[in-house]
This record gives structure tokens, C-alpha cells and sequence, in this order.
């Protein structure tokens, strides 16, 4: 017998830690049970029908119930529901994928090893990086510099590398050799009226200059950054960011990182975000819509230059994890990749898609609660405010985005809230008039949230 939704509610106040929750809250108000999905709907256990403006976590670019992908997992777990990628084995689907990821990867990222999570790619990475530098002779090289509001995952390394204290403090985080840099590249809250877009941006990258130069480049490691910064704020680079950033790396022989755990799999409009600016890593994390989040898969590509002394090295790379390659799940990640690729999501289709979102989400700019719209690709963030012109929020704690937010779930959309910023990041696969629903139920959901906030 199917359950009611307070008794689904009821065991898992019992029994279940839901991730970044405040736990009394939710006991509080119960969970919301979603028990199906469909392109870019759900459906809750009262029979709600919720368009998913968010593709769950940034993952689902296919949207929901894909058949292919059912497919593509059923046939692989008939074959060979489990074997591993130690001990000098492989299977067809991990060799594939990781063929596919480097053909879509920059020129020369070309050696690809697997995990299950964005973080564990990013642990991958660290670990990548630290015996590389070892290898080269250079075991001082060690720090690793981010930025401020960077997102990069909750494992003890991946929160380490993030630059947001209320992840860390708690944690007697971070650990030592991570170093976090500001201002943050966004312009609308950290750029001054005296200087330009482009001005600022040469300052954001200077900035990782002077700290490369305070803690001495032999003993830099790598700086990572997201391409469009997610998580911390969906803040987009100022123009000439990333190839400032670039120079400065190459200058002091630092590695460059790009964490595409977001922007990846078409979600700026090319296949990568580093694509989408200009700028080649030496290494690239992945996850999220590699697999469409059918099933949990990361990986981590790198360079020549990183797999050469790796491969050449006497030393055995003792680092690896029991899933890394999991057959079923690299064989519904490469389905999901031929198909983004069939269905044109990157390139014609997936253009004319952002073209129409970008036009459509910058219409909400005559808003009264909105101070900015921004935008690449099928990425969305919208910046509420008190007044539009002095950019007054109206509280410092952002509770105009959980009241939004509210509204949201409410009105049958899903926009995700963080401080007063909401960000939308919809499925690739949603149609023009999927598009005009989803701006139709923002604009009811902020004229709601606007009445709710008048003084
Ligand atoms: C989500 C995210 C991660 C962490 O991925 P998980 O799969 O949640 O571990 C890392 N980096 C970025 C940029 C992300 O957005």
C-alpha cells in the first residue's frame, strides 16, 4: 500500500539528515515528498505538477524519464551489473565514455579517470594535482588558491576549496594550503562606479596575482574557479576575466582549474564553460549533467603535460575508488552525451533555446522587485530587490529569496533562492512554450512575493 504524505513525512523526520538543512525547520514544516518526474515536471505526493526551473540540482539536462537512459541502464546492468577499473581491468562503457568526455574536452585534456560526485572529482583533482608536483621534483608546490563564494562540492576537501565560511567554520574547516581570494568576479555586487566591467575584472584577476605572490609561486599549486560561479550567487566573469586569470597562471607556472561541475554538458552553450570564455585548463572537473544525474558519475580530464609525468611515473597512482568506471553508470552517461548531441542541445537547438530564455528572462527587468537580471546559456539569476535604483535589499539576511522561493513552489515552479539571488537553470530539452509557462509562473510568483514585502 502506497503511503500518505504525512506518514512519508513522519519517517523521515524519524530517520533521514537531509543535506544543507536546518534540521528543526524542517521537521518543522515536513519535507515536500516529489514521487515523479517527466521532461521538465514533477509531481508531488499530493498530485502538484511542478515545472523544474532548477533540472533538480543543475544535473538533469535531458529532463526527466528519458526512455533512452532507462534503456541504456536496463541493457548494461542485464550485460554486467558491476565490475571495477582496478587491478588492470576495464569495461567497453568506461573506455567509451571516456573517449567521448576527451573528444569534447579542449585539445590536449585528454586522459579521463571517474568518480561518483562533483566533490570526489574535486578530491580527485587535489590529489592529481599535489603528486603531480611532486613528480616534477617540486614538493613545495602545494597551496591551492580559490575565490570567495566559490562553490566546489562538501567533502572535507571540497569544502575546503569552497569559499563560503558558513560551510566551513562548523567544520574547523578549511584545511591547511587552501587560500581564498577576493573580490569575487561580479560586478553588479563588488564592482565600483568609477571603474568598468573590464576594469573590474583586471582587478578580480589581480588579485589572485598578489596572493600568488604572497605565498611565493613555488609554492602555488593550481587555482581553481569556476567558469560562472553557481552555488555562491550564479555570478557570470567580467569580460577578459578568464584570459587575465590564464596569463597570470601560465606566468607563474600555476595549474588552472576549471570545476565543470555546473557549466559543463551544454549548460553555457558549448559543451564546456572554459569553452564558452576562451580559456584552456590544464584540468577539468566534472559531474552533474555528464550523466543528466540518472546516475551519480564525476570525472576528472587533464592535460599532457599532467598525464605524461603521471603515466611515465615509476610510482604506482594509488588513488582510486570501488565505482570509478561503474559500467551501468558510464553506459547511461554515454547514451546522455550522444543523445545532447543528436538533439543538438549543444549547438542549433540549444542556441535558439538560450536565445529565447535570455530574451524571455530579461523581460522580467521592468519588474519593480528586480534590480538585475543576468544570464549565459540556459543559466538564469535574478537579483531581487527594495529599491531598483540604490539596489537596497530588503533585509542583509536575505529572506526576500526564501519568500520567493516559497511563492514559487507554491505558484508550480521551482527557482532555487540564495540570499536574495534566485537562479533558474532549466532542463536543455525545454521547449519556447515550456519557457513562456516558466517566465508566466515567475512573474506570478514575484508579483506574490512583492505584495507579501510592501511596507
Ligand atoms: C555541485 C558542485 C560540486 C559538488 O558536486 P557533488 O556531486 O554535489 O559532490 C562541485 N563543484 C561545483 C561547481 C558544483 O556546482
Amino acid at each position: 500500500m502506497t503511503k500518505t504524505t504525512q506518514e512519508i513525512q513522519s519517517i523521515d523526520n524519524t530517520h533521514h539528515l537531509h543535506p544543507f538543512t536546518v534540521h528543526h525547520e524542517l521537521r518543522e514544516a515536513g519535507p515536500r515528498v516529489i514521487t515523479r518526474g517527466e521532461g521538465v515536471y514533477l509531481w508531488d505526493s499530493d498530485g502538484n505538477k511542478i515545472l523544474d526551473g532548477m533540472a533538480g540540482l543543475w544535473c538533469v539536462q535531458l529532463g526527466y524519464g528519458e526512455q533512452e537512459l532507462v534503456d541504456a541502464a536496463t541493457d548494461a546492468m542485464k550485460t554486467l551489473s558491476y565490475y571495477n577499473t582496478f587491478f588492470q581491468t576495464t569495461t567497453p562503457h568506461a573506455t567509451r565514455l571516456s573517449q567521448l568526455i576527451a573528444e569534447k574536452t579542449p585539445d590536449g585534456l585528454d586522459q579521463i579517470m571517474f568518480g561518483c560526485s562533483g566533490s570526489e572529482s574535486n578530491d580527485t583533482a587535489i590529489k592529481l594535482i599535489w603528486y603531480y608536483w611532486n613528480l616534477q621534483g617540486k614538493p613545495e608546490k602545494k597551496a591551492i588558491i580559490s575565490r570567495e563564494r566559490a562553490y566546489h562540492g562538501s567533502t572535507v576537501a571540497g569544502a575546503s576549496l569552497s569559499g563560503l565560511p558558513f560551510m566551513q567554520g562548523i567544520f574547523d574547516l578549511p584545511l591547511p594550503r587552501f587560500h581564498h581570494v577576493g573580490p569575487t568576479p561580479h560586478y553588479y555586487e563588488y564592482g565600483n562606479s568609477d571603474e568598468s566591467e573590464r576594469e573590474f575584472g583586471l582587478r578580480c584577476a589581480k588579485a589572485i596575482e598578489d596572493k600568488i605572490l604572497e605565498l611565493g609561486p613555488e609554492n602555488v599549486a593550481a587555482f581553481a574557479g569556476e567558469p560562472v560561479m553557481g552555488a555562491g550567487g550564479l555570478m557570470l566573469p567580467p569580460e577578459g576575466y578568464w584570459q587575465e586569470v590564464e596569463r597570470i597562471c601560465r606566468k607563474y607556472d600555476v595549474l588552472l582549474w576549471s570545476d565543470e561541475v555546473i557549466c559543463g554538458f551544454g549548460r553555457t552553450g558549448e559543451w564546456f564553460g572554459c569553452q564558452t570564455y576562451g580559456y584552456t585548463p590544464d584540468i577539468m572537473t566534472m559531474a552533474k549533467g555528464i550523466s543528466s544525474g540518472y546516475q551519480p558519475l564525476s570525472a576528472v580530464a587533464i592535460n599532457k603535460r599532467m598525464s605524461d609525468a603521471i603515466v611515465n611515473a615509476d610510482s604506482e597512482m594509488a588513488h582510486g575508488y570501488t565505482y570509478s568506471g561503474h559500467p551501468v553508470v558510464c553506459a547511461v552517461a554515454v547514451r546522455n552525451l550522444e543523445l545532447i548531441t543528436e538533439k543538438k542541445l549543444v549547438g542549433e537547438r540549444g542556441q535558439a533555446t538560450s536565445e529565447y530564455f535570455l530574451k524571455q528572462l530579461s523581460l522580467l527587468d521592468d519588474h519593480p522587485l528586480i534590480g538585475q537580471t543576468r544570464g549565459v546559456g540556459l543559466l538564469g539569476g535574478i537579483e531581487l530587490v527594495k529599491d531598483k535604483t540604490t539596489r537596497e535589499r530588503f533585509s542583509p539576511d536575505g529572506t526576500a529569496g526564501v519568500t520567493c522561493r516559497n511563492h514559487c513552489f507554491k505558484s508550480g515552479i521551482i527557482m532555487r533562492a540564495v540570499g536574495d539571488t534566485m537562479f533558474l537553470c532549466p532542463p536543455l530539452v525545454i521547449t519556447n512554450d515550456e519557457i513562456d509557462e516558466l517566465f508566466r509562473l515567475v512573474r506570478i510568483s514575484l508579483d506574490l512575493t512583492l505584495e507579501e514585502l510592501k511596507p
